[in-house]
């Protein structure tokens, strides 16, 4: 079944994509799965023979060190490109899948918030950078902050579409209303075409009723948007990051490896309808 999936992939890649498709995975909450989805999201799309950037725009870096790219083994790291006008070039780093590569952060990020402020078209400044870099991808994911600061309004900017994962617990909509404003006041001022390409859920419990809940809440008042794939709670998942792999490389034969390549299977169907 798995080879099967990735060689549908492959096809729908092959005779689809065209442009570069910038997906921002955000959602202010913090823990419920953004940097999970952004890495192993990018990988099952490298998988499938998509060219793909994961560009971590936390200054936690936990994108970056859950591929082993952690500030001491790194000299330079988005801030550098953000902040000091060095081309975002010379950070980019290639992971272990082939086809994925990286721009890393470290807590030096944390500093750009501060440092924008006094920026002409401070909420421009990613989308500016990556100008430089956009064609040669087909995919370009970027994982934010646990919040509705400078940096995610940056990352806003410059995606085509947000991914909002969604934590299945108590309180999972609360703070959507507060996202869903502000995508909308970034489409109005910022960035007119932002549109949201799906809401996933994680830490899919099926024993949980409060998991399945949230997941008919979610499908009730978000159809178009709630994706079909549903990301379960899998050790795996968690597991992954302390072996610097995403999980397709740490365990392709799981449930949570599998999901991603689902998901990967709908992002390319939705990118192209
Ligand atoms: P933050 O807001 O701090 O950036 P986040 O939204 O990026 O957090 P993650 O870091 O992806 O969330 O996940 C939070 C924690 O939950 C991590 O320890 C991660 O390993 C774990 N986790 C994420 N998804 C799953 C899953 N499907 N199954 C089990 N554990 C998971
Ligand atoms: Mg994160």
């Amino acid at each position: 079944k798995k080879q099967c999936d990735l060689v549908t992939l492959f096809f729908m890649e092959f005779f689809y994509i065209m442009l570069s498709k910038i997906i921002a995975v955000a959602n202010q909450k913090g823990g419920v799965g953004k940097t999970t989805t952004a890495v192993n999201l990018s990988a099952s799309l490298a998988i499938a023979e998509a060219k793909v950037l994961l560009v971590d725009f936390d200054p936690q870096g936990n994108a970056s060190s859950g591929l082993g790219f952690t500030s001491d083994k790194i000299d330079g790291n988005i801030y550098n490109a953000l902040i000091q006008n060095v081309p975002i070039e010379t950070f980019i780093f290639q992971t272990e899948v082939e086809g994925f590569d990286i721009v890393p952060s470290t807590v030096d990020l944390s500093a750009a918030e501060v440092e924008l402020i006094n920026e002409i078209s401070r909420e421009m400044k990613l989308k500016k950078i990556l100008e430089r870099v956009k064609d040669k991808y087909d995919f370009i994911i970027i994982d934010c902050p646990p919040s509705l600061s400078l940096l995610t309004i940056n990352a806003l900017t410059a995606a085509e579409s947000v991914l909002i994962p969604m934590q299945c617990e108590y309180y999972a909509l609360e703070g959507l209303t507060k996202l869903l404003d502000t995508i909308s006041r970034i489409r109005e001022h910022l960035n007119p075409s932002l549109y949201i390409i799906g809401i996933l859920l994680t830490m899919f419990d099926q024993r949980n009723n409060l998991s399945k809940e949230v997941l008919k809440q979610v499908t009730s008042h978000f159809p178009r948007e709630a994706f079909n794939s549903i990301i379960p709670r899998a050790v795996a998942l968690s597991e992954a990051p302390s072996y610097s792999k995403p999980i397709i490389l740490y365990q392709a034969k799981s449930k949570g490896s599998d999901c991603y390549v689902d998901l990967a299977k709908e992002i390319l169907e939705r990118v192209n309808q």
